[in-house]
């Protein structure tokens, strides 16, 4: 049985990642890849420093599905985004009709200081002042926001894929703003994973704090066991902004979902979703 890779969540040059979509499916190709996604920030009605410009959108998507016909026979190309939820402002269904897939991320909660969108996937300095100047420093409130933000995104706007569900801990150097073993945490977690299974979104196991940040995956262990109690399908991705990241940490990543007792993952082949066996050598697709 060959053994490959999958990664369904990727950047290039039109978002915030380097280099071309065709680049990457290159580097993909030689890192043992044969199903991928590309995950451009969509489109924003405001200004900010990583998402793709809404007059590229069209390009974005002639572009990657040319390469879909081009790389035929080599690689399985899929075109997706990564959307961001905003009540009110942006959502999954905004763009899901003109893509095979959709990951659905928070990267944005409430305002700032400014009243403008509050930024707390960015630099932990902006992540602070909006802490402490808007919410007084109530960490467990934001927690508590950010969550179920996430609730109301399965359940009113589900994407495919839920992107980097605990991604806020990258502010919690070394556990200086909240415990993850806290009863209110650990009870945020249940009801948010609750409302996932109920969807029946896929979650990612995203690796780029592994590799960027010498952080957990995202989400921590302590959740994908919850999650695996309740039978929540996984995809292992990268969150490449490059062409050398597409694989990074997916061994070892591999090798602790399977010691917690996940045997699949779930994949996109033939244009539709299968779950497939893997371990850290990676996936066992028939081919
Ligand atoms: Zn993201
Ligand atoms: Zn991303």
């Amino acid at each position: 049985m060959n053994r490959y890779w999958a990664n369904y969540h990727s950047h290039n040059y039109y978002c915030d990642g380097v280099e071309s979509p065709e680049a990457q499916v290159q580097a993909a190709v030689q890192q043992g890849v044969s199903t991928f996604g590309f995950s451009s920030h969509c489109p924003l009605p405001f200004l900010n420093g990583w998402s793709m410009k809404q007059d590229r959108l069209n390009e974005y998507l002639s572009e990657t599905g040319a390469l879909k016909e081009k790389y035929k026979g080599t690689i399985e190309l899929y075109v997706g985004m990564e959307v961001d939820y905003i009540p009110g402002v942006c959502g999954p269904a905004d763009f899901a009709d003109q893509l095979d897939y959709t990951i659905g991320s928070i990267h944005y909660l409430g305002t700032n200081w400014n009243g403008d969108p509050w930024e707390i996937d960015g630099a932990t300095e902006g992540f602070m002042k909006g802490l402490v100047e808007v919410h007084g420093g109530g960490i467990e409130e934001v927690l508590r926001q950010y969550y179920a933000h996430f609730r109301q995104m399965v359940q009113q706007d589900p994407p495919d894929v839920v992107g980097h569900l605990d991604k806020i801990k990258i502010h919690n150097i070394q556990g200086s703003l909240y415990d993850e073993e806290s009863d209110w945490y650990k009870a945020e977690i249940d009801q948010t994973l609750d409302a996932i299974a109920e969807a029946g979104c896929t979650v990612e196991v995203n690796t780029r704090g592994v590799y960027k940040k010498k952080l957990d995956m995202y989400p921590s262990l302590s959740i994908l066991k919850k999650m695996r109690l309740r039978d929540i399908p996984i995809m292992i991705n990268s969150d490449s902004h490059a062409p050398g990241e597409i694989t990074l940490a997916f061994a070892d990543t591999a090798e602790q979902l399977r010691q917690i007792g996940y045997e699949t993952v779930r994949v996109l082949l033939q244009n539709e979703w299968k779950d497939v066996p893997f371990d850290k050598d990676g996936l066992s697709l028939d081919k």
